[in-house]
């Protein structure tokens, strides 16, 4: 079934916090909407769905009346599954953690390239700088053809690296993220550190394969929900998933030693050996503690959501997470895990 998915953000001064997520949480139920949405003093940022394109079209034209938000910039793609379970908010001093909490960029535009100019930039020109501003997990699936990857962690070593490249005041700099929003605070970064010739790519890679796909961009781009990827089209990755050991996308296929599962890890993990043959953190941890002892892989959270749902398990399944904690579901049908002491 299509799941109609946006990604927004909007950065604008606000108060009263709980009752903000209240009415986010009440419209969204109201509507079917799901998805994560991270709320602070400084505006808000989200990925949501909806399994109809009319639900989506309400809340969004719910949040630009709500947040008094006409220069929003939607974008929007697809998938066959939901891709989160559930609505969430929350709240945090940062809406993107860059580690520089209350710098707030300016209203309106401040050097923005639409897709179209991004792209003229890129063909016409020859002599600027192209930063990828997003972590190196995300730069190695997929990036603009000659972006420099920084090879951060996360975004609070942006600075450093940018002061460390020692690039002249005078160039040109372009830098794009996934949607944009980390840019809204990498370019006022640049403009500190003195570079006036700056331009950020609107509505990032999202906005920019919505337009132009199979361009200059190259492989797939990173999202943060259960999609991994988008792939050129815009269409979930059919090439990663997330590496059950680690969470960075990962495409190498394992077959576990332990259950025989076949899964995909990541590179990174293929490398460890304590990993590399094992289908998860569990399998890997159990083989540790009994070499050479084969046993059932342990379910995952929606896993057993689904298991209850279709009634190929009872409601009052769980699964032991680890000595102490255990999944189990809860009335809205909803995977939890809790204290196994609280039974
Ligand atoms: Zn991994
Ligand atoms: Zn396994």
């Amino acid at each position: 079934m299509t799941n109609y998915v946006s990604a927004f953000f909007y950065f604008t001064r606000l108060q009263n916090l709980e009752q903000i997520k209240a009415d986010l949480e009440r419209t969204a139920l109201d509507l079917g909407i799901r998805g994560l949405l991270i709320l602070g003093p400084e505006g808000i940022n989200t990925t949501c769905a909806a399994e109809s394109l009319e639900a989506l079209d309400s809340y969004k034209t719910w949040i630009k009346k709500y947040f008094n938000a006409e220069a929003i910039v939607f974008k929007d793609s697809r998938s066959d599954r939901p891709p989160f379970r559930r609505y969430k908010v929350k709240i945090r001093e940062e809406i993107v953690t860059t580690g520089l909490p209350g710098v707030m960029p300016p209203e309106g535009k401040n050097h923005h390239l639409s897709p179209e100019e991004w792209n003229r930039v890129l063909k016409e020109e020859s002599d600027f700088v192209m930063i990828d501003t997003r972590n190196w997990y995300e730069f190695k699936i997929g990036t603009f053809k000659g972006a420099l990857n920084p090879d951060i962690e996360k975004f609070t070593d942006f600075p450093e690296y940018i002061e460390k490249q020692g690039i002249s005041k005078e160039k040109k700099m372009l830098i794009f993220c996934t949607g944009g929003i980390r840019c809204e605070k990498g370019i006022l970064e640049l403009q500190n550190q003195g570079y006036r010739d700056v331009y950020q790519l609107e509505g990032g890679i999202l906005n920019y394969l919505e337009k132009f796909p199979n361009d200059r961009f190259e492989g797939e781009c990173f999202v943060f929900d259960h999609r991994v990827a988008v792939d050129q089209n815009l269409a979930p990755s059919k090439q990663y998933v997330l590496c059950p050991h680690c969470g960075q996308p990962g495409d190498t296929k394992v077959v576990c030693k332990r259950c025989d599962h076949e899964d995909r890890i990541c590179e990174s993990c293929a490398g460890i050996e304590s990993k590399q043959d094992t289908c998860s953190k569990n399998c890997a941890h159990q083989w540790e503690l009994n070499p050479g002892k084969k046993g059932h892989r342990q379910l995952l959270p929606f896993e057993l959501e689904h298991k209850v749902r279709t009634g190929a398990a009872a409601l009052d399944a769980t699964i032991a997470v680890t000595r102490k904690k255990v999944t189990r579901i809860n009335e809205q049908g909803q995977a939890v895990t809790v204290n196994s002491c609280n039974t």
